[in-house]
């Protein structure tokens, strides 16, 4: 990666923290309980340092042998927080267990046991159930009739924290903006329901759509193209 995108990296994060800003200033919320998370998926390792030479620290990744294969090349960087907001296939869930910090996509039983028996026990994975709001336009998330019962079997797995929940809405800005505030209605049922789980974390919102979801009470921002530019110009590198 060159200086000049090493530069820009830093103006477009500056960018976005003013976004957020803005956004939190307009719903009356304090920008401090909007945590933002990098995604970093086809970015390089230097611009991946360049980032945290910001202060950015929680990065998230899609593509679990990329982000192996970066996380040992970032090994000697102290106190990075790595998120897994990709699709969780059943044959990818040891090497999340064993070298992610968050996972954000979960969304059947079956890998919550995977990962929970796959996990060192000494440091409870934390994770956040992705809800499918955008009906037929996507398949990934579980079903808001079915939220309750998959918490609750996330709540029996010692070896995972339940942290909240994740949504990936429609594209349609008008469809988001109803889709986030279901969520936020999701998240505080959850919260209501489970008062001794420390539930804390609502993560929606993109590079597009940051402001919408801030006004709804993201808790959690997913940033990918407006800190590291446009994907086409990234390495593609899907596994
Ligand atoms: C790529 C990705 C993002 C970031 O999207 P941008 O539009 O580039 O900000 C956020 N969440 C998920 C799940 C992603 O795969």
């Amino acid at each position: 990666m060159s200086a000049d995108n090493c530069t820009d990296i830093e103006s477009r994060l500056q960018a976005v923290h003013q976004r957020i800003a803005a956004a939190a200033g307009k719903a009356g919320r304090d920008p401090a309980g909007i945590r933002l998370l990098a995604v970093s998926k086809g970015v390089g390792e230097a611009g991946i340092r360049q980032t945290i030479a910001t202060g950015q620290h929680l990065f998230g990744e899609s593509y679990i042998q990329e982000a192996v294969d970066k996380l040992a090349a970032l090994a000697d960087c102290p106190d990075l927080e790595w998120h897994f907001i990709g699709p969780i296939q059943r044959n990818k869930t040891q090497l999340i267990a064993r070298h992610f910090d968050w996972v954000h996509g979960l969304d059947r039983l079956l890998i919550a046991e995977r990962l929970n028996a796959q996990r060192d026990p000494a440091r409870p994975l934390n994770v956040l159930i992705q809800v499918n709001v955008s009906g037929e336009a996507s398949k990934a998330g579980i079903e808001p009739a079915e939220l309750d019962a998959l918490v609750d079997g996330v709540l029996r797995l010692p070896h995972l924290r339940l942290r909240g929940l994740m949504a990936l809405p429609s594209p349609d800005l008008t469809q988001a903006s109803l889709q986030f505030g279901q969520m936020a209605g999701y998240f505080q049922s959850l919260r209501a329901r489970c008062p001794d789980a420390a539930i804390d974390t609502l993560s929606m919102g993109m590079s597009d759509d940051l402001e919408l979801a801030v006004v709804a009470g993201s808790t959690m921002l997913r940033i990918g193209s407006a800190i590291f530019g446009p994907r086409e110009y990234r390495r593609a590198a899907p596994d």
